[in-house]
């Protein structure tokens, strides 16, 4: 099709009109524009070759369904006259910032703290995405933008979204597709999702592919059939404990290496296992999206910034150190809400799950601060509408309204609400205890 000119009218689903402002991108499926409609901007996706009738019923099944979350670019409205078909959906807003680029060091994020944000972000928005009974079915790196400085995600190209094990002729990228997948062995569903976030996760958190080490260094270039071994018939984890044929190679896979070894052991632990011969071959044993939100919440609790303005990661219960000024920053206690552990730092933030029957890992309920007479004493203010309890080690009660903080002691008990009751002590947190 060519590219429609400046001005064309596009009949929508909804009875109103796009009009075409100018071309966004182009891509193999069809071109995206810029459009307005009853005098707002959206962007308009036309497919280059009209697609099958399934496909187009299964969009305007997810248009009446509606986003999952906040972090979708869904499709609002259909394009299917007898010239055109497409959908139209919200402008991507300029500061979302294409994954890849992060990938290639053409954007960073402005801290760790930014990077977690972003990855759990895209976990929380697949745990909703599967809870609504679809599957994504074509995660890669050209799907996700992030805001660099909150790590803030949007999700696009999402109109392959589907229920899963159907398929609509997507079936993904190499480098992304679950083995079963790339091996035809079943169509995409939540099982393949689930090793597609897995492979997110690691490169955003690593900033290189799970199995992109030696193997694919070796080769000169690689093609359908060496991708089709590498991810699909034989992969290898970079990390695996078992077999260290593939490990990464020094001045080709640098960004790994040295990460590798910041995060707390416990993240390496879930990467053996996600990515271990054995879970990578059987869907079934793959940590669901709920799992890794736990574990990524957790990283999140031990995020410290020192006060050089860099932030390290504790091993919670130890000592720990800022990995950028090399300073001491001590054994913090730690806040035990179930299976969560906070590392009680200046700065370290508790969220609405942890203090709360509410599912949600991203209010901010609690805050760590350090007293402005005295620095060397830190406190937790409340910053929930809840009135908290302390139990000091003596055994007295006090209250703790909205905004009032109390002084951090080992053994006191904080009743946050009715099921969320806290503990702070120094928990050392082992291998055997990774939540999952
Ligand atoms: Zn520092």
């Amino acid at each position: 099709m060519k590219t429609l000119k400046q001005g064309t009218t596009i009949p929508l689903s909804n009875g109103s009109t796009a009009v075409v402002k100018s071309l966004l991108g182009e891509g193999g499926q069809g071109a995206v524009y810029l459009a307005q409609v009853d005098g707002k901007d959206y962007a308009l996706k036309i497919y280059a070759k009209r697609p099958s009738k399934k496909f187009m019923l299964n969009l305007l099944d997810n248009i009446r369904k509606g986003a999952p979350t906040k972090h979708f670019l869904w499709p609002k409205w259909m394009v299917n006259s007898p010239v055109y078909s497409g959908y139209v959906m919200d402008v991507r807003p300029k500061e979302y910032i294409e994954f890849s680029r992060f990938l290639i060091a053409k954007a960073r994020f402005a801290s760790w703290s930014a990077l977690i944000n972003g990855a759990m972000e895209i976990t929380y928005a697949f745990r909703e995405l599967h809870r609504a009974g679809l599957s994504y079915q074509d995660l890669n790196d050209g799907n996700f933008f992030f805001n660099p400085k909150t790590g803030s995600v949007l999700i696009c190209d999402n109109d392959n979204v589907c229920p899963p094990d159907t398929n609509l002729g997507i079936r993904g990228k190499f480098r992304y597709m679950a083995p079963e997948v790339i091996l035809c062995k079943n169509n995409p569903n939540n099982l393949s999702d689930y090793f597609s976030l897995s492979v997110i996760l690691f490169m955003l958190l690593m900033n290189n592919h799970p199995l992109d080490g030696r193997r694919v260094a070796s080769v000169p270039c690689l093609n359908d059939a060496i991708e089709r071994h590498v991810y699909g018939e034989h992969p290898i984890f970079i990390y695996d404990l078992k077999d260290d044929s593939n490990r990464p190679v020094s001045g080709v896979h640098t960004n790994v290496r040295q990460r590798w070894q910041l995060f707390p052991q416990f993240v390496r632990d879930t990467f053996f296992k996600q990515f271990s011969a054995e879970v990578m071959a059987n869907p079934n044993k793959r940590m669901a999206d709920n799992e890794w939100l736990k574990v990524l919440q957790q990283l999140r609790n031990q995020t410290l910034r020192c006060d050089c303005g860099y932030e390290t990661f504790a091993e919670v219960g130890s000592g720990t150190f800022c990995y950028t000024c090399g300073k001491q920053l001590g054994k913090p206690l730690t806040l035990s809400i179930g299976k969560q552990h906070i590392a009680l730092y200046p700065g370290m933030c508790l969220y609405a799950n942890q203090t709360s029957a509410k599912d949600d890992a991203f209010t901010v309920t609690g805050e760590v601060v350090r007293n402005a007479k005295d620095p060397y004493v830190w406190g937790i203010i409340n910053r929930s509408q809840d009135t908290w309890t302390c139990t000091l080690p003596d055994g007295r009660t006090v209250n703790i309204e909205s905004n009032m903080g109390f002084p951090i002691y080992r053994g006191m008990d904080v009743q946050f609400s009715q099921t969320r009751n806290g503990k702070i002590d120094r928990v050392i947190i082992k291998p055997d205890r990774v939540i999952m």
